[in-house]
């Protein structure tokens, strides 16, 4: 079992709905420490890959995000959640419907941070259907620029998203694949990896 998979056991509680609260190291109260290995982590399992940036979705995603493009020495940029439809200037947009609040955010990534040269590592906390991943693929592949490979914190395996992602051919790396959770015994089962 590795370092998140612990933390989990620990101190995440599993809510009616598949929904696992992390709020006491990841969501609300952040662990800094656990952010800095986890971006070890992703770095370490990406390392062959030239990136040249670093994308996440607010809120949640970014403080893993930091520790990853720390230790790539490359930016960080984080996708912004906007509901308005008008949007000044020259963006790139996403619609991205949210798994815990059920409603529907456009997301928007300025054209002045993304190249059609950069080689992107997408970094989000949770992977549930997949549609925060798939929206930060289009507004990298609307750029130009490569997904290189998309890092996970914690994939919720019984949820359709990883398994899109990877027959969609994608190089995607879980630290943590909860199999089975369960709310009334608060069980949780990891895949083995
Ligand atoms: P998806 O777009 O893959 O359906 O959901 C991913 C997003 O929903 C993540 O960015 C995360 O913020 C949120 N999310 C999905 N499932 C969970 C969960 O079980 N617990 C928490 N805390 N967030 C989740």
């Amino acid at each position: 079992m590795n370092f998140l998979e612990e933390r989990i056991l620990k101190d995440g509680i599993v809510k009616p709905g598949n929904v696992l609260k992390v709020d006491s190291f990841l969501n609300h109260q952040m662990d800094i420490e656990l952010m800095d290995r986890m971006g070890e982590e992703f770095h370490r399992r990406f390392a062959d890959k030239n990136i040249t940036k670093v994308l996440t979705i607010e809120a949640s995603g970014i403080a893993i995000a930091c520790s990853v493009a720390r230790c790539f020495n490359v930016p960080l940029v984080f996708a912004k959640k906007s509901k308005s439809v008008n949007i000044e200037g020259d963006m790139y947009i996403a619609e991205v419907e949210s798994f815990t609040h059920k409603n529907k955010n456009q997301v928007i990534v300025s054209k002045k941070f993304l190249n059609a040269d950069d080689r992107v590592l997408i970094i989000d906390d949770f992977l549930a259907n997949g549609c925060a991943l798939q929206g930060l693929i289009s507004i990298t592949e609307a750029s130009g620029a490569t997904v290189e490979g998309l890092g996970i914190a914690i994939e919720k395996g019984f949820q359709i998203g990883g398994q899109v992602i990877r027959n969609l051919g994608y190089k995607l790396e879980s630290l943590a694949i909860v199999d089975e959770m369960n709310a009334e015994t608060g069980e949780i089962k990891f895949r083995e990896q």
